[in-house]
Formats: C-alpha cells, sequence, structure tokens
C-alpha cells in the first residue's frame, strides 16, 4: 500500500477534518496559555528578585548618601572567574556528571507526540537497541543572556536523581548540532503510552471506583517519594501524568521543579501554582476539571461554593495573608460535607473524608502525601484494580486512534451503505484487540 508519512494512516471523513481542526486550535490555545502562565512566571521571579534586592539594600547600614541615585546595577560579572564574584558561588557539578552526551543521532524519530511550552516531544526508537522512547527537546533561547536554562537544569538534575516506578525515568540526555551558540538538548525518557488528560477526555465512561483507587494510590506514592526527596514538582495536573498499557501511573514533565528543604526556602517564587491532589482526585471521578473559572476572581468564587470560606477558626492567620483584608467574603455557606458528598456520588463515605481533606484551604489540614497513604480509604472495598487489570486505549502518542461516536455513521449490517462510505477507522478498530479491555463492565 503506498504511504503518505504526511497523513494519518486511517481514511479521512469531513468530520475527522474538522474533528482535527478543533483539537489543533484547542492545542494552540492550551500553548499560549502556558506561553502566558510562563511570562507571567518570569515577571513574578524579576519582581521577587528586585523585592529582594530592595529589601537587602534597605537592611544594610546607612552610608549617608541614600539620596544619591541607584547605581545602574551590572548584570554580567566584572570577572570571568566566577570564584571572584561576590556573592555568586561556582556551580559545583563535576564534568563526569554531565558528560560526555551521546548525539541524538543515536535515534530515529517516529513521531512527534506533543509540543509544550519548553519542548518539543517525539516518539523514538534506539537505533541500538531498538528501544522506543520519548525525546523530549528542550527549547533554549540562543539570545538568553543567562545561557542554558536554569529550569531545564533542574529538570534534567532531578530526573537523574529519581528512581521509582511512578516517576518517568530519565535514560540520558543527547545533544544535536545547533546554528547558535548551545547545541539542542534532548531528554530520553522511558515512552509512556498515554497522559491521563487525553485519557479522560477520550473515555465514553469514567474509570471505575477501584481503578481510581489505584491511580491515585500511584500518584500519592510518587508524589511521597519526590517529597521524600526534597523535591517539589508545582505542575502537578493531568497532562503531566502519564499512563501506560500496563496499568503503570508517572509522573512527568520536572520543567517546573525544584529542589526545597526543611524549613522551606525562603526565596521560593510566589506565583507558581498547581493543582492538589484532590484536584486531581476530583478530575479522575467527573473526568473534567474541578474548579473551571473564567477569570481569577470567578475560580475563587467557585473555589469557596464547594469548600467553603477561609475563617480564622478553620485557618488562623488567613486574614495576615498578602490580599486577604480586600477579600470581600459572601456568607458562610453551611458544612463542606454538605456538597462534597451529593457532588461525589460514586465515593464512599472514607473517599469523601479524604476528599474533604486534600480540598481544605488551610494547608496545615491537608494531609501529606505519606499520610494519605495510610487512609482508611485505600484499606476498603473495593480494593484497588491490580495494573494488569487495567483497561488498555489506542495511544495517541503511538498515532493509534480511538473510533469516536459517530452519530451519523451508518449501522453495521445496513445493506444499503456503499462500501465508500463506511468509515474505516470505525470497523478497523472495532478488531483492535487493545480495545477489548475498553469495556469496564
Ligand atoms: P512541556 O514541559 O513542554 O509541557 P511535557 O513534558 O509536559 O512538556 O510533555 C508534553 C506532552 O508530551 C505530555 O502532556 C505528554 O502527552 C507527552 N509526553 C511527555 N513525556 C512523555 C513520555 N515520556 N512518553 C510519552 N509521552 C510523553
Amino acid at each position: 500500500m503506498a504511504s503518505n508519512p504526511g497523513k494519518s494512516r486511517w481514511a479521512e471523513t469531513e468530520e475527522d477534518v474538522a474533528y482535527e481542526a478543533k483539537l489543533k486550535k484547542q492545542k494552540e490555545e492550551k500553548k499560549r496559555l502556558k506561553a502566558e502562565k510562563a511570562q507571567r512566571l518570569q515577571a513574578a521571579e524579576e519582581e521577587e528578585k528586585s523585592r529582594r534586592r530592595e529589601a537587602a539594600e534597605r537592611a544594610k547600614p546607612s552610608t549617608g548618601v541614600e539620596d544619591r541615585p541607584h547605581k545602574k546595577r551590572r548584570i554580567s560579572p566584572e570577572t570571568d572567574d566566577p570564584e571572584k564574584v561576590v556573592g555568586r558561588k561556582r556551580l559545583k557539578t563535576s564534568l563526569s556528571y554531565w558528560a560526555p552526551c551521546r548525539s541524538e543521532r543515536n535515534y530515529t524519530k517516529l513521531n512527534d507526540i506533543e509540543e509544550g511550552t519548553y519542548g518539543l516531544v517525539s516518539r523514538a526508537k534506539d537505533n541500538g537497541t531498538s528501544r522506543i522512547v520519548a525525546l523530549k527537546r528542550l527549547k533554549t533561547d540562543s539570545k538568553d543572556r543567562n545561557g542554558f536554562p536554569v529550569t531545564a537544569m533542574r529538570e534534567i538534575k532531578i530526573l537523574r536523581a529519581c528512581d521509582h516506578r511512578n516517576v518517568v525515568k530519565l535514560f540520558e540526555t543527547v545533544v544535536a548540532a545547533s546554528d547558535t551558540a548551545f547545541p539542542t538538548v534532548s531528554l530520553v525518557l522511558e515512552f509512556v503510552e498515554h497522559d491521563l488528560r487525553s485519557v479522560l477526555e477520550d473515555m465514553t465512561e469514567t474509570f471505575v471506583p477501584s481503578e481510581i483507587k489505584r491511580l491515585m494510590l500511584q500518584l500519592t506514592s510518587g508524589v511521597a517519594y519526590i517529597h521524600d526527596h526534597y523535591i517539589l514538582h508545582r505542575d502537578l495536573k493531568t497532562s503531566n501524568i502519564l499512563l501506560n498499557n500496563r496499568g503503570v501511573l508517572k509522573i512527568a514533565d520536572f520543567g517546573m521543579a525544584r529542589y526545597t528543604s526543611d524549613p522551606p526556602p525562603d526565596n521560593l517564587t510566589s506565583l507558581v501554582i498547581t493543582l492538589c491532589i484532590g484536584c486531581i482526585f476530583a478530575e479522575l471521578l467527573e473526568r473534567k476539571a474541578l474548579f473551571r473559572g473564567s477569570a481569577e476572581a470567578d475560580q475563587i468564587s467557585k473555589i469557596f461554593e464547594l469548600v467553603g470560606l477561609p475563617s480564622e477558626d478553620d485557618w488562623p492567620g488567613f486574614r495576615r495573608l498578602p490580599n486577604a483584608k480586600s477579600l470581600k467574603l459572601p456568607r458562610q455557606p453551611g458544612p463542606v460535607e454538605d456538597r462534597i458528598r451529593p457532588r461525589f456520588t460514586d465515593l464512599t463515605k472514607a473517599g469523601c473524608s479524604l476528599m474533604r481533606d486534600l480540598l481544605s484551604l488551610n494547608p496545615d489540614n491537608r494531609p501529606t502525601a505519606k499520610e494519605m497513604l495510610q487512609h482508611p480509604y485505600f484499606g476498603e472495598v473495593p480494593k484497588p484494580k491490580a495494573e494488569a487489570l487495567f483497561p488498555t486505549f489506542p495511544s495517541k502518542a503511538n498515532q493509534e486512534r480511538r473510533p469516536r461516536k459517530e452519530p451519523h455513521a451508518p449501522a453495521r449490517g445496513d445493506r444499503a451503505v456503499k462500501l465508500g462510505e463506511i468509515d474505516v477507522s470505525h470497523l478497523l478498530a472495532t478488531v483492535t484487540p487493545k480495545l477489548k479491555g475498553l469495556d469496564f463492565g
């Protein structure tokens, strides 16, 4: 059969084309929002830095020359020797730890998976071993005078340090020549067939309670592991949680992650926001994001609508938080249990109590990942489903497509239908063994 590499291997109907266009539009919108978020984050980091600089200046003993305008701050060091730069330390990294990197030519690219804000992810094959991997090519800005992005450094360093079955594995980093000052750096990651966001979007029925329990158990184990190693992910969401065809969940995308300490460092950027595990729990149950606010004010009112309002009783010190005083709160809508139980009807009493704790506004009332693992929800029936019994899904990353419900598709066996009108992808997919697991019954 003649193949056209640029085209899908399934026949494309008008509906398919419209659907693809819709997906493309959604993807572009997602990319735009992510870029905006990255920009906001950078601006916040800059602001934070300048705030700290100013605070440090204020803390200096007076020299009696305060009225004199400040000298413009020099950004680049006066000397090339970082040891001589006051207040900076040379990054202690042994070369043998980072180098040598193999060339990207050791891999053959098979197909693109997704272009995110920080990298282009594709499926590739190791030429030597034939192992299938995911290649995440990091975007670096050659004009950035700060050099190789610190977020990329963190992502590599943190993934190298992680070794847990619920955290995506980094096999190696590879380089490719580029026409900029830096070579292009790619992460070679274990290939995982799905991300949870795509699975939730495509499935026609929700995960059953025992499957949700297994997913939550794996997610919590992964988070407990990284927290135990003083790593904060800072970008947990269903599109960054991967699921393979053997039912194993892997936390991915450590592009926003960083090391923390106990007590936490005081230079954490304030505007970094991430979903709490409770939001992901709810998204698994409902197949859509829990709080879908159109803007910040709408978002916060949606949060308060479900979990109630912060008060001095259950969140002492809340009023001292920045901007808390200007927040005009409506009347307390009653106990949170009265809203959680009717909303999550598939959850047992223990499940609802875990959800309530996870969604607590006061961070001190939220269980840690380690505490969560001891919660009665995980011990009661139904037990978490064995990973091997998980349903499998056609993988988009693998270029497989799930048949969509086609309202106008001709019924099977309808003799009036001409062969050319039959949706071939639908016919092929119904005989794909992978789809067997779709029956959740
Ligand atoms: P970015 O940091 O640019 O957002 P991500 O690491 O989040 O990039 O990856 C973007 C998407 O690529 C994910 O949502 C997922 O669909 C896919 N992806 C990421 N890592 C893998 C992997 N190891 N295997 C398969 N697909 C992956």
